[in-house]
């Protein structure tokens, strides 16, 4: 068998012990530390160091706000590595249909008529995780 005992110890033990460790760091802390965009019912919060730590997970607020969203980094300065491997994978074709926040979903914010991403054309071929953020 290739690998035996430690691929299976390091490959699906010791990796799913740590996706657990990262989920529940996340449903505990990013309800406590962080930022408030969007009024949820929940007391979700988005943090940036949780969102480095967990490849954009820590943008928790986004997500309560709008769960079926594949990236949970809204704004292009909300890093989402996780989102950023899934744009690679649409890029072979091997996912697809990834579902992003509508305009209206991303300005529902309390004082805010237009959300500055989208009046900068974030959403519409500046994104950093396909093209660099001065490309057309
Ligand atoms: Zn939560």
């Amino acid at each position: 068998m290739i690998g035996g005992l430690p691929l299976f110890l390091w490959g699906f033990c010791v990796s799913t012990v740590m996706l657990w460790h990262g989920t529940f760091f996340i449903n505990s802390l990013a309800h406590v530390y962080g930022s408030v965009r969007y009024r949820t019912p929940d007391q979700s919060r988005n943090n940036w160091w949780l969102a480095l730590l967990t490849l954009g997970e820590g943008w928790h607020n986004n997500h309560h706000h709008f769960q079926s969203s594949a990236n949970q980094g809204f704004f292009w300065w909300e890093v989402d590595g996780s989102y950023c491997v899934l744009r690679l994978l649409h890029r072979f074709h091997l996912v697809w249909d990834l579902r992003t926040p509508p305009a209206h979903v991303l300005d529902d914010r309390p004082g805010r008529r237009r959300a500055p991403a989208v009046s900068r054309g974030w959403r519409h071929g500046h994104d950093p995780c396909v093209r660099g953020p001065t490309e057309g």
